[in-house]
C-alpha cells in the first residue's frame, strides 16, 4: 500500500505521530482518528495549519490539502502502521494480558529487564486498540526489547491485538471476573484472553506461567512455558511477610534472597514473581532483579501506602472488579493492625452479576468481622441495608460531607473501588 509506505518513510525520518490535534508541530504526522465525541478528520485542516507533513484522514471531504492521505480507516492504517513497524524492528516482544495486575506486572518486567537491555514498555495503561499500536511505534532501532500490556473489555480483543504485537513471550496474570457487560460470560473472558497463549504458540514462542493458578497451567499445558510460584519448576519463592509491604524469598544460585518490595498487597507476590521469572529467563542476575524490584514504586492510586496526621491509608481507588475486591478485602484481613475500617466503592460494569457480585463482596467482610465498613455507591444501596456493620453512601461526595463532620482518627483504613467512584478524593479528609 502506498500510503503506508509513505508514511513510514516520513516516520523513519524523523516525524513524530500522533493522533491528538492539539499536540501537532511542525513536519509531524497526524492520524485522525474517529473517537465516542469527536472525528479527527474535522481537525485536518487545522493539523495542516499547524505544520503537520501529513494528515491521514478517512473521508473524503476533508481531503483539502496536498498533505492530506486518504485511507480506507485510519484506525486500521493506524494499526497497520504499528504491525509493518514491529516487522522491521525485528526484537522479541512480551505480551501482557489478565485480568488483574497487568500494568504492575509491566512496570516490573520493565525495571527487570531494564537491568540488561534497553527496553521500551506500554507507558502508563495504555493497552487498548490506540495505545498498543502507538507503544509499538514508540521504538526505534536502538530499542532491543518490547513489553506491551494488552488490556480488553469485549470478546476477541486479545487477539486483534495480538495480531498487530505479534508477541514473542507471553504472560497472562490471571483471569478473573470483569468487564462482564461487555464480555457477556466468563467462558468468554478465558477464551479472550487465551488468545495469547495461541499467538505465542503459532510463534513458536513462551510462555511464563503462575504455577499456582490451575487454569492457566491448564490452558498452556501443550506449550513451551516456564512457571513460577510456591513450587514452580523454574523460579521458586514464597511470601514472607506483606504488613505494611510484601517481602518474599527467592530461591537462587546465590541462595535464599529477600526480596523487599514497596508493594502493598500479597497478591503482588504474583506479580513480582512473573517479572522475577523473566528476569531469570534473560540471565539476569538475581542480585540485579532484586535490586530493580525493590526499587519500583507503584505510581498513582494502584495500592499506595499513605500516612495522614490522623490515619493510615492504603489508597486502592485505581480500579476493582469482584476478584481484585476479594484478594484486597482478604489481604486487609491479614494485615496486623488495630481499628479497621473499609471504604468501599461500587464495581461497575458487572452486568448481570453486579448485585450478586457486591453482596459476596459484603458477606467476605462480615466473615472477616470487620468492625466499620462505609459502602459508596447505589449498587450497595439494597444489600447494605441488611447489614449492622455497614454504612451506606449514595456516592463520594455525600461520604465527604460526613468526614467533614465525623472526624476519623487512629484508624487503618483500605480504600478501594471502581474508577468512576473517584475514591482519592476522600483522603484529604483522613
Ligand atoms: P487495568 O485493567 O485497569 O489495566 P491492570 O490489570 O493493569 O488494570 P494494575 O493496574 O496492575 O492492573 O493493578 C490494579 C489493581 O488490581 C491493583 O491496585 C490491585 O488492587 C489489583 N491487583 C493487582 N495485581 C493483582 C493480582 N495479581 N491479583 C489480583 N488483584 C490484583
Ligand atoms: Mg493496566
Amino acid at each position: 500500500m502506498k500510503e503506508l509506505e509513505l508514511i513510514y518513510n516520513s516516520f523513519l525520518a524523523g516525524s513524530r505521530i500522533t493522533t491528538d490535534s492539539r499536540e501537532v508541530k511542525d513536519g509531524d504526522i497526524f492520524i485522525a482518528l474517529k473517537g465516542e465525541n469527536h472525528n479527527g478528520n474535522t481537525f485536518a485542516a487545522k493539523a495542516v495549519a499547524q505544520g503537520a507533513k501529513h494528515v491521514v484522514i478517512d473521508e473524503v471531504a476533508y481531503n483539502t490539502a496536498p498533505q492530506c492521505v486518504l485511507v480506507p480507516d485510519t484506525l486500521q492504517f493506524l494499526q497497520q502502521l504499528a504491525n509493518h513497524h514491529r516487522r522491521k524492528l525485528n526484537i522479541p516482544i512480551l505480551g501482557i494480558t489478565g485480568t488483574n495486575g497487568k500494568t504492575t506486572t509491566k512496570e516490573l518486567c520493565h525495571a527487570v529487564l531494564s537491568q540488561k537491555y534497553n527496553t521500551i514498555a506500554t507507558k502508563g495503561n495504555l493497552n487498548n486498540h490506540i495505545g498498543v499500536p502507538l507503544t509499538l511505534l514508540s521504538m526505534d532501532a536502538s530499542t532491543e526489547f518490547g513489553i506491551v500490556e494488552m488490556g480488553a473489555n469485549h470478546p476477541g480483543e486479545i487477539k486483534e491485538l495480538c495480531k498487530i504485537v505479534e508477541p514473542d513471550y507471553g504472560i497472562i496474570t490471571n483471569i478473573g471476573y470483569a468487564h462482564l457487560e461487555g464480555f457477556g460470560s466468563y467462558e468468554n473472558i478465558i477464551r479472550t484472553k487465551s488468545a495469547l497463549y495461541e499467538v505465542v504458540k503459532e510463534k513458536s514462542g513462551i510462555l511464563f506461567v503462575n504455577g499456582e493458578d490451575k487454569l492457566l497451567c491448564q490452558l498452556s499445558e501443550n506449550q513451551k512455558r516456564y512457571t513460577y510460584g510456591i513450587d514452580g519448576h523454574f523460579t521458586n519463592g514464597e511470601i514472607v511477610q506483606t504488613t505494611p509491604y510484601l517481602v518474599y524469598a527467592l530461591k537462587t544460585h546465590h541462595g535464599q534472597l529477600y526480596i523487599r518490595t514497596k508493594l502493598i498487597g500479597g497478591y503482588n507476590f504474583d506479580n513480582a514473581m512473573a517479572a522475577t521469572t523473566v528476569g531469570m529467563y534473560f540471565n539476569i542476575d538475581p542480585l540485579q532483579i532484586q535490586a530493580a524490584i525493590e526499587a519500583y514504586t507503584p505510581s498513582n492510586l494502584r495500592s499506595q501506602l499513605l500516612k495522614t496526621n490522623r490515619n493510615t491509608i492504603i489508597l486502592d481507588a485505581y480500579n476493582a472488579n469482584p476478584s481484585s475486591m476479594q484478594v484486597a478485602i482478604s489481604n486487609f484481613a491479614e494485615m496486623k493492625a488495630d481499628n479497621k475500617l473499609l471504604i468501599i466503592g461500587e464495581m461497575r460494569e458487572l452486568g448481570a452479576i453486579s448485585e450478586e457480585s457486591h453482596k459476596n463482596i459484603v458477606e467476605l467482610m462480615k466473615k472477616n468481622h470487620f468492625p466499620q465498613v462505609f459502602l459508596v455507591g447505589p449498587s450497595f444501596e439494597t444489600i447494605a441495608n441488611n447489614y449492622t456493620f455497614t454504612r451506606y453512601f449514595p456516592d463520594t461526595d455525600t461520604l465527604i460531607e460526613y468526614l467533614k463532620v465525623h472526624e476519623i482518627r487512629h484508624a487503618f483504613i483500605l480504600i478501594k473501588g471502581s474508577r468512576g467512584n473517584k475514591l482519592e478524593r476522600i483522603t484529604e479528609y483522613l
